[in-house]
């Protein structure tokens, strides 16, 4: 059955795989990011038609409340959420700044919260399907990335809470965690280096981590769970 599934950061890395996937399965999406631009030409570029590009800043209650009455109105209910817009701004703690900090948590981890609640006001009545992405940083934690750790380790109680919350109105919340994935996010990263510590010898390609995504989307009694795409990354961290 085809659903309307809205991909927040679905402009590029993960979430433009994501919406490619989504897209070859015949459902419409809506791929939202800051940059409206990006956002409409990863929508044209799906297979498929009338996918829609859609601007939204995750972070900011109205804009995510007004993306959804748009995308209700145009699209219909929103059968599939999938929250893959997040930032990192990597610093020892003693070195961030108050303002980064708050950018990091408020994009990461409150604006997930923001659009699972929006969606959830269809979802609750038609049932649906959410999937967060988190990080094996907020898994394991990692020195420099106090604050983005913490983002993502947050998503994880959230998930599984929501989950629990959500779940006598077949909806359903998961987790994907991926590891070192080759996007924008870590393009200033040098894979000879970091590959060596990941088992599996190599970065992750987005849609590896798409495929998790679509698993859990269309897997009909998974709920509250938390599945990392990493390599074997977490083994030896
Ligand atoms: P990219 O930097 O490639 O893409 C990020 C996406 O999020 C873009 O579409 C961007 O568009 C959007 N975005 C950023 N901020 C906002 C905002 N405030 N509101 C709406 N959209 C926003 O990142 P990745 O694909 O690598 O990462 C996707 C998710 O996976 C993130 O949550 C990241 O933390 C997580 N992750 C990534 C890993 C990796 O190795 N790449 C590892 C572990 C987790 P725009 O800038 O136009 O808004």
């Amino acid at each position: 059955m085809s659903r309307v599934g809205v991909v927040f950061g679905g402009s590029r890395g993960i979430g433009r795989a994501v919406s490619w996937l989504l897209a070859e399965r015949g459902h419409r999406v809506v791929v939202v990011s800051r940059n409206v631009e990006a956002a409409q030409a990863t929508a044209d570029s799906l297979p498929g038609g009338e996918h829609v590009g859609l601007s939204c800043d995750v972070s900011r209650e109205q804009e995510v409340q007004r993306a959804f009455e748009t995308i209700t109105k145009t699209c219909g209910p929103v059968g599939y959420l999938v929250n893959a817009a997040g930032i990192n701004r990597d610093a020892l703690l003693l070195r961030s700044k108050s303002e980064d900090m708050v950018s990091v948590l408020h994009t990461n981890l409150l604006g997930s919260m923001l659009t699972c609640r929006a969606a959830l006001r269809s979802m609750l009545s038609k049932g649906g399907a959410i999937v967060n992405i988190g990080s094996v940083v907020g898994v394991k934690g990692n020195a420099g990335q106090c604050v983005y750790s913490a983002s993502k380790a947050g998503l994880e109680g959230f998930t599984r809470s929501l989950a629990k919350e959500v779940a006598s109105r077949s909806v359903r919340v998961n987790l994907v965690v991926p590891g070192l994935i080759r996007t924008d996010m870590t393009a200033g990263l040098k894979e000879e280096d970091a590959g060596r510590r990941i088992p599996l010898g190599r970065f992750g390609e987005p849609k590896e981590v798409a495929q998790a995504v679509l698993f859990l989307l269309e897997s009909p009694y998974i709920t509250g769970q938390v599945l990392l795409v990493d390599g074997g990354l977490r083994l030896v961290m």
